[in-house]
């Protein structure tokens, strides 16, 4: 037998790559697929659909592609730049222990992290049960009767709290009162949110100040409790202040405190808000965690974020359901109270898991071990000499006036391993968490020490007396968290169970395409996700020391360099901690330059009707007035009416926000002269990013005239989407525009812009994701991918012409990297409306496309290069077979209202049930393809009705006796 002649090394280096494991279809697919569409190659497919005038000028200098071991290793050196102390900095982070069953069947778990956001309630059910408990556990801890599923940090957080007060309260006051003593972060970020909209910040830095404040006009206050020094006190006579000025009382709190101190509901607090980060997730230096929003009753309806609710499905039992608000801007657009789209569910499922674990008795032992390590340490502090601000009335923190001592302590903390957090000059604070040891205990005693001075010991300052510091008035009596959720999966066997049957019910990458257009579900590899649960990534905190957090510093600057290539951008902050932010953070950077050239009044911004709705959402919130514009029956921008907008508003004009290729997923030729025209006004122009799956390497927004763009990291560059958050919105722009990016004052971060996230890097922990993405991927790969994903895209929209037209194509009939299939004359053949489609696919096993965006009554898919052929095949012959199904609706052999569309999605329980009343049979319900007999996907709930869970709100946990 002869062997094979050797082949270089190079090409056997080329066995690991990660690209073919990126792309889901190989050489022979990429024929087959071109033949189907009629273009003789990739090349001549993409030059047939990206317009000339803006394909790129200057190929991507990026590195060349590492393989995932070799991408690991070299993330695994930036990573170890990062110098991990024992942190007893506080401030709003916290040591936490995340439990190891959490860790490896949540955080770790595709099942749970490639989900998307529960928009289609009946394949979401199992994270809509957990965002339930997360919104019982507020509620209970806080004493509020709502809360929602989840806010994307405190700082934001508070700032929502406070223009939800503005349009709820009675008071018409623009003064918004803040206690000193909060943390600095949300200090910072509420004044960059309340200017651009007129509300006075007015920060009370002392009892007399506070006092001050409180005596004179203000529509509400936010107090921070436990405040950000430790102090522990009642607040009700201030709560009661604010009432009698028909203002609202915001507290900014910490939930494990409130296992044991009394509630701000108790007080009758109008909003309560504050992270939920020490509930298992770790610090990340600053994020992603979850914030939550309580709020009394009367706020209920402009409560922003996502709300789970509880309604029935089509069979009467208990189903849950995204309530109210569900796609607030999507419905209010520029009406709109808020721009949260991705928000914070993963980590917001993590902290109700954390919560389900250890139940109410687990929590309130984690916190009296805090609350006595606290007296512990304070009372050693003293005999050592320091003793605490505000008489030690404390749950976890600390302040201690060390006066000149102040640098030098810290410094010696240091060499000893532990950071401290200095504030308002000559005090350090102290917090402790889950995590502290009685050797943490003696550490901090040795570096308070004098020479010579004799140490406390554990046992001599543990029998000395009261176990906590706080007035027992301040004790907790009301009982939390009755329901058996949490009082029943304390031993491990039950917890991972109930982590998995809830994670059964719900539909994720790890078992079927997600085809939604605009929202670009890929591959999540897994080489991405190890890295964000290294100890170096996790367990820093983000006001650490600048060098001890180098290894970020270098992610941050490498990542950034990269995205620039990727845009064409000059800079960019990573900060926005979701794509709605970082519009914010955009078109705040473009308020500021008008103003800076001395044309505050350009306040106009132009959007296009076809506009996704965090677009006109974020222009109000920084104080633009929107102006729609028209599209035409092509579905591109109608640029007869944008030239005549432009003229009218000449003057005044701010920006033009477009999305590019469309939302409605086409390439509009005339982007170009689009730009030159804004410009020509004096307006700069806003290109939102969301789309730059079409674009990267193809086309760049900054070369092409966009001024600014946000990117959607969880969409284009691989994070994943966690079932509606956590994200990273960039926010990119041109040159001029730098200096304009969003500063952090807090974390050390100069700009002429405040803060828009609490953390000075936003979501950190999971910019590792998009790091490994770009290196494994090199120029070539992405652009192979961006290449491939449109591909596919055309290839859905050839195979089904026959059977669903796609809407909007460009003149050679080709789309970009979706397309929007169009349903809209099914409903008078048929009655079949694209909802019926969208839940008929949960029967074949599917998460429906997007529905209804941007288009009523459409579908729009985009399939991403991820998808192997044999998945978007499947997808195809479902979609084929469904429109066969119609037929027989059009034909008269089903009824227009019983049929297996308008009863899909089909339960096992409806299909076993023993009288059968419907005209087909039962396999032709259950199984419409072969294939499904194999491997078949059971709905848990029927069709969940919408309407009825809206009129009768409820939104925690079901009483068992509901359950059936
Ligand atoms: C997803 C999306 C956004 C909003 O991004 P989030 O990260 O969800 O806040 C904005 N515009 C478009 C076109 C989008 O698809």
């Amino acid at each position: 037998m002869q062997m094979p002649s050797p082949l270089p090394l190079a090409a056997l280096e080329n066995a690991a790559e990660f690209l073919p494991r990126h792309i889901g279809i190989d050489a022979a697919d990429e024929a087959h697929m071109l033949s189907v569409i009629g273009e003789a190659s990739r090349r001549a497919l993409i030059d047939s659909i990206v317009p000339r005038s803006i394909a790129r000028q200057r190929p991507m200098d990026l590195p060349a592609p590492a393989t995932e071991a070799a991408a690991l290793a070299e993330l695994q050196a930036i990573a170890s730049k990062n110098r991990i102390l024992k942190s007893f900095i506080g401030q709003g982070y916290y040591g936490t222990h995340t439990p190891g069953v959490i860790l490896r069947n949540v955080l770790e778990n595709p099942a749970w992290y490639t989900a998307y956001t529960p928009y289609q309630a009946e394949i979401s059910q199992g994270r809509m049960e957990a965002l339930l408990n997360f919104q019982t556990m507020v509620c209970d801890l806080t004493a509020m009767p709502i809360a929602n599923a989840s806010m994307l940090d405190e700082a934001t957080a508070a700032a929502e709290a406070m223009t939800l007060a503005k349009r709820s309260v009675k008071s018409k006051s623009d003064v918004f009162i803040v206690a000193g003593d909060a943390h600095p972060q949300t200090i910072e970020v509420i004044q960059t949110r309340a200017a651009p909209i007129g509300i006075t910040v007015v920060v009370a830095n002392s009892q007399e100040e506070w006092q001050a404040a409180l005596a004179g006009d203000f529509f509400a206050a936010l107090i921070q409790y436990p405040a950000s020094s430790g102090w522990v006190q009642d607040w009700q006579a201030d709560v009661d202040a604010i009432h009698a000025k028909q203002a609202a009382a915001i507290f900014a709190t910490d939930l494990l405190a409130l296992t044991l101190l009394k509630a701000p509901g108790e007080w009758d607090a109008d909003i309560v808000v504050g992270s939920t980060q020490r509930f298992g997730m770790p610090m990340g230096a600053g994020g992603p965690h979850a914030a939550f929003m309580a709020c009394r009753d009367e706020f209920k309806r402009s409560l922003p974020g996502r709300l789970v609710g509880v309604s029935v499905d089509v069979h009467g039992k208990p189903a849950y359901r995204l309530a109210l608000q569900t796609r607030e801007q999507h419905i209010r657009r520029e009406k709109a109270t808020s721009n949260i789209c991705t928000a914070q569910v993963l980590p917001a499922v993590i902290a109700s898991m954390y919560a389900v674990y250890h139940g109410p008795e687990g929590l309130t032992r984690i916190a009296r071990r805090v609350a006595r390590f606290t007296a512990i340490l304070s009372r050693g502090l003293a005999q050592l000499g320091f003793t605490s601000r505000h008489h030690g009335s404390a749950f976890d923190t600390l302040s201690l006036h060390t006066k000149d001592a102040t640098d030098s302590i810290a410094a010696r903390a240091v060499q000893m391993g532990a950071n401290l957090r200095k504030a308002w000059n000559e005090y350090l604070c102290i917090s402790l968490d889950e995590t502290t040891t009685r050797a943490d205990i003696e550490l901090l005693w040795k570096i308070f020490a004098r020479d010579g001075q004799q140490l406390p010991t554990i046992e001599a300052m543990d029998a000395a007396g009261a176990p906590a510091l706080f007035p027992d008035a301040l004790a907790r009596t009301s009982r939390f968290m009755a329901h058996p959720v949490f009082n029943t999966h304390h031993s491990e066997t039950g917890m991972l169970r109930y982590i998995r049957q809830l994670s059964d019910k719900d539909l994720a990458l790890d078992r079927t395409m997600i085809p939604l257009g605009s929202c670009t579900m890929k591959l999540n590899a897994t080489s991405e996700m190890i890295p964000i649960t290294w100890p170096e990534f996790a367990h820093v905190h983000p006001f650490a020391p600048a060098d001890q957090l180098e290894g970020y510093r270098l992610l941050d600057e490498q990542l950034r360099a990269w995205l620039c290539q990727a845009t064409g951008y000059a800079g960019i902050s990573l900060q926005p901690n979701a794509g709605s932010q970082g519009e914010y953070a955009g078109l705040l950077a473009i308020k500021a330059y008008h103003a800076a050239q001395g044309h505050a009044h350009r306040n106009i911004c132009l959007i296009p009707s076809s506009a996704h709705g965090t677009n006109p959402a974020s222009a109000q919130m920084v104080g633009m007035q929107v102006v729609v514009t028209k599209c035409d029956e092509n579905g591109n921008v109608d640029m007869a009416d944008l030239q005549a907008q432009c003229e009218k508003h000449s003057a005044n004009l701010a920006c033009v926000m477009i999305t590019y290729p469309s939302t409605h997923g086409v390439f509009e030729t005339q982007v170009k002269a689009l730009c030159e025209l804004v410009h020509r006004h004096g307006g700069r122009v806003y290109v939102d990013g969301a789309n730059m799956n079409a674009l990267v390497g193809v086309a760049a927004p900054g070369e092409f005239g966009g001024d600014v763009s946000h990117l959607n990291l969880h969409k284009t560059f691989c994070i994943p989407h966690g079932g509606g958050g956590p994200g990273v919105g960039p926010v990119c722009v041109v040159e001029d525009l730098v200096p304009y990016l969003p500063g952090h004052a807090t974390g050390g971060i100069a700009s002429k812009t405040g803060a828009v996230s609490a953390a000075p890097l936003g979501n950190a922990a999971v910019l590792p994701i998009s790091w490994m993405y770009i290196r494994m991927m090199g120029a070539d790969g992405l652009q192979a991918a961006t290449e491939t994903a449109i591909l596919s895209a055309n290839y859905i929209s050839a195979r089904l012409k026959d059977h669903y037209p796609t809407l909007y194509a460009s003149a050679n009939g080709h789309v970009a990297h979706e397309c929007i299939l169009d349903l809209r004359q099914l409903k008078d053949t048929s009655g079949v409306m694209a909802e019926d489609v969208a839940k008929r696919l949960i029967d074949y096993g599917f998460h429906a496309p997007t529905l209804s965006f941007p288009v009523p009554n459409t579908l729009m898919v985009e399939p991403t290069e991820s998808e192997t052929l044999f998945e978007l095949d499947r997808f195809i012959d479902a979609m084929i077979a469904i429109r066969r199904e119609i037929r027989q609706i059009e034909a008269g052999t089903w009824p227009q209202d019983d049929n297996p569309l308008k009863n899909a999605p089909h339960t096992a329980e409806c299909l076993l049930a023993a009288d059968w009343q419907h005209p087909y049979p039962r396999d032709a319900a259950a199984y419409p393809v072969a294939a499904l007999r194999q491997n078949k996907y059971w709905s848990p709930v029927g069709r969940v009705d919408n309407v009825y869970g809206d009129r009768n709100l409820f939104c925690s946990c079901v009483p068992v006796s509901e359950l059936g």
